[in-house]
């Protein structure tokens, strides 16, 4: 017995629902409606209270059961042998003769009761077997039902007791007293019984099999939030018929959604959307997912199990741009719909092309998707959360240290004291001109050193040197004291909190004056720790190298104090320290690593570019394969220059890589954009005011891009109310002739900043006309500019190239080192002019000649066309195809 609704009670014993919620209120229980559930206890005792109101005992319950096996109901539900064995006892008791007065009497009555119960319902003589049907309750039901039509029967009874004299007699007996026609008309009677009984019993048994899939289907749906199968497997004990056709049920499901999976997922599971990323896992939870759903929808449809029909509506999500193929596969759809898509809306696309965000989302609403927009830098995150999670344990890394301060404070002496070999020797002007970095391993363990330019163009790239920086040692000249760019310094360093160590240098001179320089700096808030403040102080000299040791100490003890750490484990991460391009090697970028560890081989992100690492070198030229952190390396490999500061972050998905590299150089360009169209509106604006506002127009090659960024911002900063400036090109690399071409046409100025203009650029310049100016001091050409702005454009020295030898070859000579073998090109080779040293048209050195000769013969110059042999003072790289180049300052008179 299992719990059922009185309705199906009703239907199981095959009366009606009236009576049946009669009996069940005489019997004390609390049902009143048809669809109140009547549990199996219940049911128990309804059968007891309908076996005491028929004077049936207890004892006699189970074997009311063996009269069902009499009948047809051997047949329902495949009922077991263990019915029929009890029937054939209860027979036996009718048959014999028991010692027990009081108990024959009892079975007779109940015996005599459950034949004229089978009669009343044959609608036939008392002789008819008692055909019953159905299960021990059903058959106890009936019973009762037919009381009322059996109330006359106890007389039937008393006859039996009469006749049999107290001997219970046979109930077949009456049959031998028929007459044929008797007999034949009972034969009607009863084949007609047996068939009315067979629909029943038919109807009775798919009523149970129904019953039992829907009860299994409720038990599901209860316990599905576990392990649904196991909870469903219970169920099936206890119904084997069942439970064999609901297991079909079950399998049919099971295939039918594998299917779906294998389609591509059709399911009405919104999270199934997860399958095609997530794999098996979300396979199989789909697949149990789906169980759940089926059972519960079924609760109020007989069938559950359908196919889901509806369209799976997927949100998807899309970065700033997303790679075609990627599209597809985030709305389970093939790539060639989304390209149809595509080319419907004008967009010619493959399936590895990246679109943007705005026409994705309209694939996507087409598509009947919904788009949800993420963040610009979700996948720059997602990465680097990625390298952050692979991250084993940190350790102690070293310091990294900017040294700031004001022009010819001795920075770069100090730098080079540190470091104890020459830099300040080759340098243009006394100035570092971008930035290079260095690491420096002291006593004190391992420091490593960037060092900035001093000049204001190069404010923003100060401010990102101490961002990437722990700590700022600013230079003051003992001799000169605070001065503008070492406030700037200052400013700097607090802006990025970076801490301040402070060095006052050129202790070695006279005029030093270190208290008046602490007065100054305590002036600008940087109280040194002598005074009571915080700022450590140390007093050196470049020169003699007193007072490095102390200032090296300083910086171990601040370091120590801030617990620098990082891991050396997991995908590299760092910052771009300065890039160029070189034209046989490509982008040649200046990295600091500051977490994990860099190897040639990785595939690097830096800004908008990506690249394997080809090769690594230190900063003393030397190849290396690793670089931990805190340490600065130049990496060949990326396609371009990325912008100094620009994050650098090793990816070991190169899609992934483009999509984020794209992202970043659509952004560039988006910025790029707005700024034209805010100095269009700016332009239009002053116009309005003030008509023929006069502009500069500039044309600006470099050979770096940290000084293409400083000059660009520096020129912009000349612009006043009656002059504007405009950089109308820019770029890295020699002047070309698409850059004559511009200024040409755009009347502007072209400008190489330690480029030249190669020979068909140059050419071009000749026949437009067009003045090309060549500069290596960052102040001469803003200078100039500033000069050609207020209208006197007139440098009292200004460079002019004398001559150009082309090296031919280069050989050993014991006493210079190198020596080329040159062809002269252009003009005249002056042996006592300065000279630069030129490689693919970028200045590689400048410096003066060694010796220029002409055979064996030393000679003061070598005009063009000959050939002559020449060595470089200071520079033994030199290499075929370079340009020797040879200069002078020139008075020229104004032409702008
Ligand atoms: P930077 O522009 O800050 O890098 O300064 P430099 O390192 O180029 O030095 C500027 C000038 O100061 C050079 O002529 C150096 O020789 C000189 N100088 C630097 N340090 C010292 C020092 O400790 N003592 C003296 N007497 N001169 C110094």
């Amino acid at each position: 017995m299992t719990d059922k609704s009185i309705k199906e009670l009703a239907q199981s014993v095959g009366r009606p629902v009236e009576k049946l919620l009669e009996q069940v209120r005489d019997a004390g229980l609390p049902q009143r409606g048809a669809d109140d559930i009547i549990n199996t206890e219940q049911q128990d005792t309804l059968v007891k209270h309908l076996k005491k109101v028929h004077g049936q005992n207890e004892g006699n319950a189970g074997k009311i059961t063996l009269k069902r096996k009499t009948t047809s109901t051997a047949k329902v539900a495949g009922t077991s042998g263990k019915a029929k064995t009890i029937n054939v006892e209860v027979r036996k008791k009718h048959t014999f003769n028991t010692p027990d007065p009081k108990q024959i009497a009892a079975e007779a009555k109940a015996k005599a009761e459950l034949e004229a119960k089978a009669q009343s319902e044959a609608k036939s003589s008392t002789a008819a077997p008692a055909q019953n049907k159905a299960s021990a309750t059903l058959e106890a039901m009936r019973a009762a039902h037919t009381k009322e039509k059996v109330a006359d029967k106890p007389k039937a009874a008393v006859v039996v007791k009469k006749r049999g004299g107290g001997v219970v007699k046979p109930v077949q007996t009456p049959k031998s007293f028929e007459t044929a026609a008797q007999k034949k008309a009972r034969q009607a009677e009863e084949a007609k019984l047996r068939a009315t009984e067979e629909v029943a019993r038919r109807k009775a048994a798919e009523e149970a099999q129904q019953r039992t899939l829907e009860q299994m289907r409720q038990m599901a749906s209860k316990y599905s939030n576990d392990d649904g199968a196991a909870k469903i497997r219970v169920v099936d004990d206890n119904t084997p018929l069942a439970a064999g056709l609901v297991g079909q049920a079950y399998e049919e499901s099971f295939k039918k959604e594998d299917r779906e999976i294998k389609r591509g997922g059709n399911s009405k599971d919104g999270r199934s959307q997860k399958r095609g990323r997530n794999g098996q896992e979300d396979q199989n939870f789909g697949r149990n997912n789906h169980h759940k759903r089926g059972l519960k929808t079924s609760q109020g449809n007989k069938h559950g199990f359908e196919k889901p029909v509806k369209k799976q509506i997927y949100d998807v999500e899309i970065g700033e741009t997303i790679v075609v193929a990627d599209l597809a596969q985030k709305m389970a759809i093939k790539v060639r719909e989304v390209i149809k898509t595509l080319m419907k809306m004008g967009e010619l696309v493959n399936q590895n092309q990246a679109i943007d965000q705005e026409i994705a989302s309209l694939v996507v609403e087409e598509m009947g998707h919904n788009p949800v927009l993420v963040s610009d830098t979700a996948a720059e995150d997602n990465l680097l959360e990625q390298a952050e999670q692979k991250r084993g344990e940190q350790s102690t890394r070293p310091p990294v240290v900017t040294i700031m301060g004001h022009v010819d404070h001795g920075k770069t002496s100090l730098l080079d004291r540190i470091r104890r070999a020459k830099v300040a020797a080759g340098e243009a002007g006394g100035i570092t001109q971008h930035i290079g970095a260095y690491h420096v391993e002291t006593e004190k363990g391992i420091i490593t050193f960037l060092d900035t330019p001093g000049h204001a163009a190069f404010t923003s790239m100060r401010s990102r040197g101490a961002k990437a920086t722990d700590i700022v040692v600013l230079v003051v000249a003992a001799d000169d004291g605070v001065m503008p760019q070492t406030a700037e310094a200052i400013d700097h360093a607090r802006a990025a909190g970076t801490p301040i160590i402070v060095a006052i240098n050129k202790m070695d001179k006279e005029s030093a004056d270190p208290d008046r320089v602490l007065n100054e700096l305590t002036a600008k808030q940087i109280v040194p720790e002598q005074w009571g403040g915080d700022v450590a102080v140390a007093q050196v000299s470049a020169h003699t190298g007193a007072g490095i040791d102390d200032l090296l100490d300083l910086i171990s003890v601040q370091a120590e104090m801030m617990e620098l750490q990082a891991s050396t484990e997991g995908a590299a991460q760092g910052v771009v320290i300065e890039a160029r391009v070189d034209k046989g090697r490509g982008a040649v970028t200046s990295i600091l690593v500051q977490n994990g560890t860099l190897n040639v081989g990785d595939l690097v992100l830096a800004g908008s570019s990506y690249g394997r690492v080809r090769a690594m070198v230190d900063e003393n030229g030397k190849r290396i394969k690793t670089a931990g952190p805190s340490i600065p390396v130049e990496v060949l490999g990326l396609p371009d220059a990325p912008m100094a500061g620009d994050e650098v972050l090793v990816v070991n998905d190169e899609k992934k890589a483009r999509e984020v590299a794209d992202a970043r150089s659509d952004r560039e360009r988006q910025k790029r954009l707005e700024r034209a169209s805010a100095m269009r509106l700016e332009n239009l604006m002053s116009s309005m005011g003030k008509k023929d506002v006069p502009t500069v127009n500039i044309v600006l090659k470099t050979d770096v891009r940290g000084s293409l960024e400083a000059l660009q911002t520096a020129l912009y900063d000349l612009a006043t109310e009656e002059v504007k400036v405009r950089v109308i090109g820019s770029g890295v690399g020699a002047i070309t002739e698409s850059d004559v071409t511009l200024a040409e046409s755009s009347d502007a100025v072209l400008l190489g900043f330690n480029v030249r203009a190669d020979a068909t650029a140059r050419q071009k310049a000749d026949q437009d006309d067009i003045d090309i100016r060549y500069y290596s001091v960052i102040y001469q050409l803003i200078d100039d500019v500033k000069n050609a702005m207020s209208g006197k454009l007139a440098p009292e020295h200004r460079e002019t190239i004398l001559g150009v030898a082309q090296v031919r070859e280069v050989f050993h000579s014991s006493k210079f080192g190198a020596a080329a073998g040159c062809m002269v090109t252009e003009g005249v080779i002056h042996r006592n002019k300065p000279i630069r040293v030129l490689r693919d048209d970028v200045v590689i050195f400048q410096g003066e000649l060694e010796s220029l000769r002409r055979y064996k013969e030393v000679v003061e110059d070598v005009r063009a066309g000959m050939e002559c042999g020449l060595a470089v003072k200071g520079y033994k790289d030199i290499k075929a195809l370079d340009k020797i180049e040879v200069y002078d300052i020139q008075i020229v008179k104004r032409s702008l």
